[in-house]
């Protein structure tokens, strides 16, 4: 058996793209957003003077809307949260 290994984020999409909701697309996106944003897309800049991210680039998408920031963001309002 033949068996292929990748970026999680990239696998899904592929998986869409074949068998999934993209299939019957010419064209598609997929934004895979969990603990991270998922693929390149999360650290595109948003802000070149934003705060550092760990891909070494600064104020990347995933610093805005990553879990650690929305958890930071809860916090700040007071928002608890429970598993
Ligand atoms: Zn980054």
């Amino acid at each position: 058996m033949r068996v292929a290994v990748d970026n999680n984020a990239r696998l899904a999409a592929l998986a869409e793209a074949t068998l999934g909701v993209g299939r019957p697309m010419r064209d598609m996106v997929y934004v895979r957003w969990s603990v991270g944003v998922g693929g390149e897309m999360g650290h595109v800049s948003l802000d070149a003077e934003g705060p550092p991210c760990h891909c070494g680039s600064r104020g990347c998408l995933e610093g805005r809307i990553g879990c650690g920031r929305l958890l930071a963001e809860c916090a700040i309002r007071g928002v608890e949260l429970r598993a």
